[in-house]
């Protein structure tokens, strides 16, 4: 690899369903979609409908090794079909796809060719069509990096009753200074409530598992959607599956992380809300022992770490 710093970019950080209207534009209108530079290597880490401008912006020449990690195909994490490079990149086939069980079967359903978009996925000729699907827990070396997967709980997801209906990617990286530098993300997954707003079985031992793959993280990009005071003016939004701000905080304090990112915001949240949530969660951060820097995640930011990658 060459000397190249590690870098992380944020293409889309918006829940559910995009915006465009100005009083979004700070935080950002376009969904899931933000890439992670290594060197040579590009993994895109969803692909949301952010996904074009990324792509037009990062696959630069020279990037040997492009890889999609998709956390689970719902739409707002799937826009692929609007980037010209999955339908031509200059290496046919040479971006690889890695997401949760159900990956393969959904993005053949979604892009079918007719009624829900105009060319089918076998036709992406920029698309390697051999999909990986994990369940979680994985683990994929790479030259000066590793890539580690998280089972979450999100419900009608691809595996129908919400377990492994997302997965969770943290990437650690040999720096050429002789360290470790770990990025994480993990989007769409609630460890508390099922899809039916009732207490999520097993909820503990998810939480802790969540802890564990987190610990230590440099930067943790992760859902923050909803915060108490939503499930207790709405409780049929527990069932949703996004966690509330506040127990990520808690387990981000627990994990012992250093620079937490609150994304996949809400259709709803408008800058204004999106800048006192952030207050609020800086304030919630204080006063549980949080150590690490916490901010509401925007498009358009770069996040360079001041290390190079080992060669
Ligand atoms: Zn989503
Ligand atoms: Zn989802």
């Amino acid at each position: 690899m060459t000397k190249t710093n590690i870098e992380l970019a944020f293409y889309g950080t918006r829940g559910s369903c995009p915006k465009g209207r100005p009083e979004f534009m700070e935080f950002g209108g376009d969904t899931s979609s933000y890439t992670l530079r290594l060197g040579e290597a590009l993994h895109l880490l969803d692909a949301g409908t952010g996904v074009q401008e990324a792509l037009n912006e990062q696959l630069t020449p020279g990037t040997e090794r492009v890889e999609i990690d998709l956390t689970h195909p719902h739409l707002d994490h799937i826009n692929m079909g609007c980037a010209g490079q999955i339908y031509f990149n200059n290496v046919p086939g040479a971006i690889q796809i890695v997401g949760c069980e159900g990956t393969e079967r959904a993005l053949n359903k979604v892009f079918d060719g007719e009624f829900l978009w105009p060319v089918d996925f076998e036709h992406m000729g920029g698309i390697n069509k051999v999909i990986t699907e994990c369940r979680g827990r994985e683990e994929f070396q790479h030259p000066g990096y590793n890539v580690r997967t998280l089972r979450n709980w999100h419900p009608r997801g691809p595996t129908r009753d919400g377990d492994g209906g997302s997965i969770g990617f943290r990437y650690d990286v040999q720096t050429t200074e002789g360290g470790i530098y770990s990025v994480a993300y993990v989007s769409d997954m609630t460890f508390r409530y099922d899809n039916k707003g009732q207490p999520l079985l097993g909820s503990e031992q998810r939480i802790n598992e969540f802890v564990r793959f987190v610990q230590g993280a440099d930067v943790l990009i992760a859902d923050t959607q909803y915060s108490e005071d939503d499930f207790a003016k709405m409780p049929f939004l527990k069932g949703f599956g996004h966690p509330a701000l506040e127990e990520v905080i808690d387990y981000a304090t627990r994990a012992g992380v250093k620079l937490l990112l609150g994304t996949h915001h809400d259709t709803k949240q408008t800058d204004e809300l999106l800048r006192k949530k952030e207050q609020f969660g800086q304030e919630y951060g204080r006063s549980v022992g949080f150590q690490g820097d916490f901010g509401m995640a925007r498009q358009e930011e770069r996040i360079v770490a001041p290390y190079r990658i080992a060669a």
